[in-house]
């Protein structure tokens, strides 16, 4: 690099490096499938072999792409893997991959209209799309926002905003107010408490409902956790049923609680980041019954729609209500421009915010709404089809249904009397070989195996491999 040179990188030597980038992420497409799942390192070991201070004269760029292989390669776990079936699998295609691409290279800070029109405008049309094919209502728009975590908080705090408590100016502290309560069952992520935590309201906001054998919210627990809060002097605000929980993908009923929400006007707010992909694909609207009566909802297409992480989307029936929550326009962001526009920086508590529209808009055009719907359908097959080998082994049992593309199941063959060691065993040795990827939840105190189906690239021979790889690890003795 010569002395005197205050520029970016020269654009010809862009090319030239943008040409092996992309020949790379090719391969990696291409050979993902026969690295290992989990990333092999030690911990530490990336940090030993990099330098302690940084260059002091710029490199090659040519060097930094070798070290991507030679160091940074052997610590990823690959997310994209098609035997990555841990926690919920991701779906990230690579033309999303064009949008991040982009996204990087304008480098929008999506504030104001003014600022990102491209990106408010789009947001808007991709979020209507995708409002559309999930059977919502046409009075429901949508934001995005990075992550599920950041939509529910938002959601919670609108929510507390309609309440009319006015803490927005006054705050929760150094006042009296009455106990404000969140209800949601005992399988919600752990996103919901992190909210309460946040928003100044504390774990013990949260009242978590019990749920039916089937993992589902049970509507009249709910009921008279309700009636016991108000009799308490207490102030329900909120309850957030799930479709698709975390541990068991089970689906709250979220009509019958509708019905509740609509006695004691509470807010509405449905946790579907998971499932709510599945919406599209009309067999399976079904499960999503009751969301047109919601106040808010969550999705997140960096999980089951093809989108690379992250972005998440919260439609709201009554957006207004957010903006109550946050608009606050400095004089260097004042516009004349605001009665007539969307501002993003009125709905949440970033101020800039990255152009994540564009790779859903990149998904959503290349695969189409046929092409989506297949491709979710097809998880779905895969699922249930290894439900039915668990189903039809006498070494094995299901601990859950299926209503998407989640198995709960564990091994139990005869003989063995410590289950949840034995599976906890198994599922240690297949992660530690690298051949695949599972994790575990408790169902009922006992240890269960989850597989996640959701990789663009699984097909049904990447579900054989891991079933006979279940058989051979319960057949075989411990490997110390
Ligand atoms: C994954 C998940 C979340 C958290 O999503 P993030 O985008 O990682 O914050 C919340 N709720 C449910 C039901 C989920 O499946």
């Amino acid at each position: 690099m010569a002395e005197n040179d205050f520029g970016d990188m020269p654009v010809e030597e862009f090319r030239r490096h943008g040409h092996a980038v992309v020949d790379w992420l090719a391969d990696y497409f291409e050979k993902v499938e026969t690295l290992p799942v989990l990333s092999q390192i030690e911990p530490g070991s990336l940090r030993k072999s990099l330098p302690e201070s940084a260059p002091e004269k710029g490199e090659d760029f040519d060097a930094v792409l070798a070290d991507v292989d030679k160091l940074i390669l052997p610590a990823v776990t690959h997310w994209i893997h098609p035997n990555f079936h841990g926690l919920f699998s991701t779906s990230a295609s690579s033309v999303g991959v064009f949008g991040e691409m982009f996204t990087a290279a304008f480098d929008m800070k999506g504030m104001l209209w003014r600022t990102a029109p491209a990106s408010a405008e789009l947001e808007d049309t991709v979020l209507d799309w995708l409002r559309q094919m999930m059977g919502l209502p046409a009075n429901f728009e949508g934001i995005i926002y990075d992550t599920a975590s950041v939509s529910t908080m938002h959601a919670i705090a609108a929510a507390r905003e309609r309440a009319n408590l006015n803490i927005r100016e006054q705050g929760m502290s150094g006042r009296s107010l009455p106990l404000l309560r969140i209800y949601c069952s005992e399988h919600v992520h752990s996103s919901i408490d992190k909210a309460c935590i946040t928003l100044g309201l504390g774990t013990r906001s949260l009242r978590k409902i019990e749920c039916n054998e089937g993992f589902e919210m049970i509507p009249e627990a709910l009921h008279e956790a309700i009636v016991e809060d108000l009799n308490a002097g207490h102030m329900p605000l909120c309850v957030i049923p799930t479709i698709g929980t975390t541990s068991t993908s089970s689906v709250d009923p979220v009509d019958a609680i509708a019905d509740i929400c609509e006695k004691y006007n509470l807010w509405l707010h449905v946790d579907t980041a998971f499932a709510g992909s599945a919406a599209i694909v009309p067999e399976l609207q079904h499960h999503f019954k009751g969301c047109e009566r919601a106040d808010s909802i969550v999705t997140n297409p960096h999980k089951w729609l093809f989108t690379p992480f992250d972005l998440s989307v919260l439609y709201c029936r009554d957006l207004s209500m957010m903006k109550q929550a946050f608009s606050l326009v400095a004089e260097y962001l004042k516009t004349s421009d605001e009665s007539t526009v969307k501002n993003g920086m009125d709905y949440g508590i970033q101020l800039g915010r990255r152009f994540r529209a564009l790779k859903l808009w990149f998904v959503i055009r290349y695969f189409g709404r046929e092409g989506l719907i297949a491709r979710i359908r097809e998880h779905c097959r895969l699922a249930r089809l290894f439900a039915s080998w668990v189903e039809a082994s006498p070494d094995f049992e299901m601990l859950a249904p299926v209503p998407f593309s989640l198995v709960c199941f564990r091994a139990r063959p005869t003989g063995v009397d410590d289950l949840d060691t034995l599976n906890e065993r198994i599922m240690n040795e297949i992660n530690a070989s690298g051949e695949a990827y599972l994790s575990h939840t408790k169902l009922h105190g006992k240890f269960t195996l989850r597989l996640s189906v959701g990789s663009i690239q699984v097909e049904e021979r990447h579900l054989r491999k891991l079933w006979n790889l279940l058989s051979a690890h319960t057949q075989a003795e411990p490997t110390a």
